[in-house]
């Protein structure tokens, strides 16, 4: 499983799939534990992103650090990626045709990682799963997706810019850990068959 992140880590770093290619310092494939349970999906990555390679290090990074922490987690038992993987110019919203162009790696990184719970960070991680419906009206309320749950938060940025949504996400993050407890075992969860021995 490792493997298969680092390989398809090393090939969204080469990707000139999509025009924003051309003005990256570094591809951001995302990171965190391979065995996670919980996967956090942002917009894209920012200009200290794009700096280091890794995902949320800027001042919202910091902000998903520490509501980690109030929910007694840490990155190293999650996985954090973005719809996109390269900065857009200017921190400007992903295109439509750049998030078709970098779905390939995200819908891998979900195959790959089979996480119980998918946390979409934001509108446009939403929109992957639930087009029709808006952050505002979602936000804290777990959905049911194929065999996963999709919970939708705040993009941690929104509340940098509008402090009155930061007391949502607080909340909203305190949900998770309950959500994870009750959340179905999944595939890569479920007890293997005992072997019986042969005498
Ligand atoms: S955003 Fe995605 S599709 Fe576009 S160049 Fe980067 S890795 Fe490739």
């Amino acid at each position: 499983m490792e493997e298969e992140l680092k390989t398809l880590a090393q090939r969204i770093s080469v990707c000139k799939d999509c025009p924003l290619s051309r003005n990256r310092t570094h591809a951001v494939p995302g990171d965190g534990s391979s065995s996670a349970r919980i996967m956090f999906i942002g917009e894209a990555p920012g200009f200290y992103e794009d700096q280091q390679g890794r995902p949320f290090v800027g001042p919202a990074g910091k902000f998903l650090d520490e509501l980690l922490s109030s929910a007694g987690m840490s990155r190293g038992e999650v996985f954090i990626t973005n719809m996109v993987k390269c900065r857009p110019p200017e921190n400007r919203d992903p295109m439509p045709g750049e998030v078709e162009a970098c779905r390939q790696y995200l819908d891998k990184q979900i195959q790959i990682l089979k996480p119980r719970v998918i946390v979409a960070l934001g509108r446009h991680s939403l929109a992957k799963f639930f087009p029709q419906e808006s952050i505002s009206k979602l936000r804290g309320k777990p959905r049911q997706w194929n065999d996963t749950i999709i919970y939708p938060m705040f993009h941690p940025a929104a509340a940098l810019h509008n402090q009155g949504l930061r007391h949502y996400l607080e909340e909203d993050i305190k949900g998770l850990p309950l959500l994870l407890k009750e959340a179905p075992l999944g595939e890569k969860e479920q007890p293997q068959p005992q072997q019986l021995p042969m005498f």
